[in-house]
């Protein structure tokens, strides 16, 4: 069947394909490592588990609000200033509340910055949008100001700043956010902020929200998700905040989509909202103490920049490559040879490096990195 042109142009998701490559490993019984998919290993809270039980047992399976459910958006706007029910909008996944806004604010033609290296997404959800993604490429992993400044153009519609950063791992200070929010307002553009890992900052930084700057609220959409957290991935639960006619907006688009995000799942999120921090802070400094592990362990076989937030490290392979070989390359070569799979830079539209996640279990982390050691 000839598929549209649409369609035509977009890849599917490289971070996603690794859930049924890796399971078919699995199923011919090779000895795999996941180092590849963005997702926590750990439990889903039981308070979380036990909410989604009581919901499904009184038959809270209906169609619901396709803004989400009112308790959920009243609780998410009672974290944010100046926030209300209106300016929340639950999404199946932060993924999709990001391609509801591009969807939203963008014509044919426009143009969105986005910094690189860049989530694997959204370059396609700008496409799938007729908008076009200029990328901006950034400096050890921070912004690049000037660069920034300089992408804008007559066509520039918003621009996306994903803090703390995947597959990075950077935090981008407020100074530098203030003047991302500056260049937003000179140039009336649209700020869309990313932030699905906020609570997972380390050492004595902490996260600082664009929402946090009055000056750009009524230009910005923010996203943040109860994946990573609360180890939720499954449940399909993000949301957007956002100003009101833009919320609006997006919940047309979701009435004709998808509907509202399954009763049950969002059941669970009011239930881990509920949730005091404890269990937050006890999975960053886990974390935290992973990201040293495999810090330790990565940059003594290739040049690294440490993450301050997120779980990812993306090390500079370059110097690994065989001649002619892409970082796609090496990620097949290295999960071929020992059966551990992280993801190519290239996928993340900077070659030369690869995306190792370190949520994953200590002995696993240690097992995957003297596996790669050895071919090395
Ligand atoms: N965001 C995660 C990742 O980057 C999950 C997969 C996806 O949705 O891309 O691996």
């Amino acid at each position: 069947m000839k598929l549209s042109k649409r369609i035509q142009t977009v890849e599917g998701s490289k971070t996603a394909r690794f859930i049924p490559l890796l399971d078919a490993l699995k199923r011919q019984g090779r000895p795999v490592i996941s180092l590849a998919i963005g997702e926590p290993t750990d439990d889903t809270p039981v308070p979380v588990v036990e909410a989604t039980k009581r919901a499904l047992d009184r038959q809270e399976t209906r169609y619901g609000d396709m803004a989400g459910l009112m308790a959920l958006r009243a609780a998410l706007a009672g974290r944010f200033e100046g926030c209300e029910p209106e300016n929340i909008v639950v999404f199946n996944g932060s993924k999709q509340a990001l391609y509801t806004i591009f969807q939203c604010i963008c014509d044919p033609g426009d143009q969105v910055i986005i910094p690189v290296p860049c989530w694997v997404s959204f370059a396609e959800q700008v496409k799938l949008a007729g908008a076009d993604p200029v990328f901006v490429p950034t400096i050890d992993h921070q912004l690049d100001l000037a660069g920034l400044a300089a992408a804008v153009t007559a066509k520039t519609k918003a621009i996306l700043i994903n803090s703390p950063n995947n597959p990075t791992g950077a935090v981008y200070p407020r100074e530098t956010l203030e003047r991302v929010a500056r260049l937003a307002v000179d140039h009336d553009l649209v700020v869309i902020a990313d932030e699905a890992y906020d609570f997972f900052v380390y050492d004595d930084l902490s996260h600082f929200s664009l929402y946090q700057l009055e000056a750009v609220r009524q230009r910005l959409i923010l996203t943040r998700s109860f994946s990573k957290h609360y180890a939720m991935t499954g449940f399909r639960v993000g949301y957007a905040v956002a100003p009101a006619d833009v919320a609006a907006a997006m919940v047309r688009l979701q009435s004709h989509l998808t509907g509202n995000v399954c009763t049950f799942a969002q059941h669970g999120a009011v239930a881990a909202l509920a949730m005091d921090d404890e269990l937050l802070v006890r999975r960053r400094a886990d974390l935290q103490r992973k990201r040293d592990l495999a810090f330790e362990q990565v940059s003594a076989m290739f040049p690294c920049i440490r993450p301050q937030g997120a779980f990812y490290l993306f090390p500079d392979i370059s110097g690994q490559l065989h001649r002619g070989e892409t970082s796609g390359d090496f990620a097949a070569r290295i999960l071929e040879k020992t059966g551990v799979a992280i993801v190519p830079g290239e996928d993340f539209g900077t070659n030369g490096h690869v995306r190792i996640c370190f949520a994953a279990p200590d002995d696993q982390l240690m097992d995957a990195f003297k596996r790669i050691r050895e071919v090395l």
